[in-house]
């Protein structure tokens, strides 16, 4: 895989000349600060652009399902975020109180986002696509004071749990027209409130986000995040996605997960960028069309979109003129190499796999746009980062592993801006995640002698099978490399000899016959490109694999299935209808 690098030729240098930065201290720099000291992220992604004359510019281009756009620009986005605050003031909201979001990608979520942190108090997002259970599980356990949500969810999801959640005070909706009972009309409490907002005083540590977890592993939990980490924000936004002031930028995650937030909300405004959002969902047309009409420079998005794309086929994206494309970033989870090479043919440039989570609130690892890329890798890390590959010792401490090509857990240094603070109400699950300096994050990778960081799986999705430990992600690129899979998640069974054998679930490209030949050709496929120790030794044809609703693989939840084990959380399930 490693001699399989895409060479960025005449490497991109940084066309502004800001150079890079070098720590965190200095990454600060590249922010204002507030007027009156301290630091706030509304003020950072809004109100500087006002105060430094660019107002102007367009902050937020909004298409609604139908297609129909709207603009909106720093300065009247600074307007509509100062009315929220004051609505939040009016309502006797405190800095520090929790206010949630519970609606589709429309603008008044994202200046109710905004306003909050203007205001002092904390954003939590959830999406709007959660059933009634897991809204009121995670407004309990956030001790939710303000719900901004629509009357159609409202009604649907919440009006019956409402008594569930005492300290549930105010429910504003967004939607014109008149509000259930119980709720406030967003629209008038806009109106009456004035459009002018001072930010108080904002100590960097002060929390701003509380984000749940994905749940891919178990029940998710509530991450805490402060003002702080802005700064990460900020200049992860820079060196990872490329972002320059005027460029249209297009974040295609849902804010009801932390990269809907972090980049689809945050970082492009700190950087001054105009960001699309699309209340429609995924579609390969809507998409296509999406990038050419907006002339979107910089993208990100998952490798689930990404599988589904080359899953529609490139002659689908030569349809469309896409020529406005300089970056291609995706995360979520690990980027097969077959998507990598499938879009330097349908785009003409690599997607640029990154690594985060929740946890570390914003971009850790990078393919950036200066260097080569090797597909399967996702990159190095950042500037201010250090990653290593580490050993767990049996008295807790840890080992870092020196030499490349070792496969161990991946681990951070503390201290960059953006760390979660707490897990809510979980403080020994948060102190169990930290061995002295280094946050612990329960992934396992490797490291190459370039400093490139290798994905190997989660620890909790490690197959051992005949002395070998084996990360799904292999196996699973592997199978992708065959011209009829279309995806593939791979699991370890228990057997009596092996420990585990190795089974798959594949999901084929459309018009491919399920057949006996075609298992036995997919395991011969497989045999001879990881060997028999590492090969599938059963595959399964699906139509659709679980996921979260952030687009992952939920293999806890195949291998329960399997097992016939309890399911366990599935509060995140993508449900298909
Ligand atoms: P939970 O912690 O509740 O199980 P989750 O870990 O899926 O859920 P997130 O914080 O949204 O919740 O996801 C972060 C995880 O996603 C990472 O720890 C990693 O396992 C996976 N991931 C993210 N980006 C990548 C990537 N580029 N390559 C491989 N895996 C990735
Ligand atoms: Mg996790």
């Amino acid at each position: 895989m490693q001699d399989d690098r895409i060479t960025k030729l005449g490497a991109v240098p940084r066309r502004d000349g800001s150079g890079r930065a070098l720590d965190w201290v200095e990454a600060r720099r590249l922010l204002d600060g507030l007027p009156s000291g301290g630091l706030n992220i509304a003020y950072e992604a809004v109100y500087r652009h006002v105060a430094r004359g660019d107002g102007h510019r367009c902050a937020l281009r909004f298409i609604d399902k139908r297609g129909r756009r709207s603009d909106l620009s720093y300065e009247a986005l600074a307007g509509e975020v100062s009315r929220f605050a004051n609505v939040l003031a009016r309502l006797g909201v405190q800095p520090g109180d929790r206010v949630f979001g519970l609606a589709g990608r429309v603008p008044s979520l994202y200046v109710a986002a905004l306003g909050t942190l203007a205001h002092r108090a904390v954003f939590c997002p959830l999406f709007s696509a959660f059933g009634p259970d897991p809204i009121a599980v995670r407004l309990k356990t956030g001790r939710g004071r303000v719900l901004v949500t629509s009357s159609k969810l409202y009604t649907k999801k919440v009006a019956a749990i409402r008594d569930r959640l005492p300290e549930l005070e105010h429910v504003l909706v967004v939607d014109a027209g008149l509000a259930p009972e119980g709720t406030l009309s967003l629209a008038q409490l806009m109106q009456e409130a004035p459009e002018a907002y001072e930010i108080g005083p904002t100590d960097p540590e002060d929390p701003a986000l509380l984000h749940f977890t994905s749940g891919t592993t178990g029940t998710p939990k509530g991450a805490l995040h402060v003002h702080e980490a802005v700064v990460a924000h900020h200049v992860t936004g820079r060196d990872a996605l490329d972002l320059r002031p005027g460029d249209v930028f297009w974040c295609t995650a849902d804010p009801g997960w932390v990269t809907g937030t972090s980049y689809g909300i945050v970082a492009p405004l700190t950087c001054g960028v105009t960001m699309i959002v699309d209340e429609g969902e995924f579609d390969a047309r809507r998409w296509y069309g999406c990038i050419a009409s907006e002339h979107v420079a910089v993208w990100y998005t998952s490798p689930t979109a990404a599988r589904m794309l080359m899953k529609a086929g490139a002659e689908l994206a030569r349809e469309y003129d896409l020529s406005s494309l300089r970056f291609i970033a995706s995360v979520g989870e690990p980027l097969n190499p077959e998507v990598v090479r499938w879009s330097v043919d349908a785009f003409g440039m690599p997607i640029h796999d990154n690594w985060w989570q929740t946890e570390t609130g914003g971009i850790m690892i990078a393919n950036t746009i200066e260097r080569d890329v090797k597909p399967g890798s996702m990159g190095r890390p950042l500037p201010g980062v250090e990653a290593a590959i580490v050993e767990r010792e049996p008295d807790g401490r840890v080992r870092v592993v020196e030499e490349p090509g070792v496969e161990g857990e991946l681990a951070l240094r503390r201290g960059w801006p953006s760390m979660f603070r707490a897990y809510v109400d979980q403080p020994e699950r948060y102190a169990k995640c930290f061995a002295g300096d280094w946050y612990l994050t329960g992934d396992l990778a490797r490291v190459d002698e370039d400093g490139y960081f290798w994905f190997v799986g989660r620890t909790d999705d490690v197959i051992k099978s005949a002395g070998h430990l084996i990360g799904p992600f292999e196996v699973e690129s592997a199978l992708m490399e065959h011209p009829v899979v279309a995806e593939a998640a791979v699991i370890g069974k228990p057997d009596p000899v092996a420990g585990d054998i190795i089974k798959a679930f594949v999901t084929l490209r459309p018009g491919t016959e399920v057949s006996p030949e075609l298992e036995r050709d997919l395991m011969a496929f497989a045999r001879k490109r990881l060997g028999p120790a590492v090969a599938p030794r059963q595959i399964d044809f699906a139509t659709e694999l679980p996921k979260t609703r952030s687009g992952k693989i939920m293999r806890r939840l195949l291998r329960a299935r399997e097992l016939g084990l309890p399911e366990g959380d599935t509060s995140t399930l993508e449900t298909f209808t």
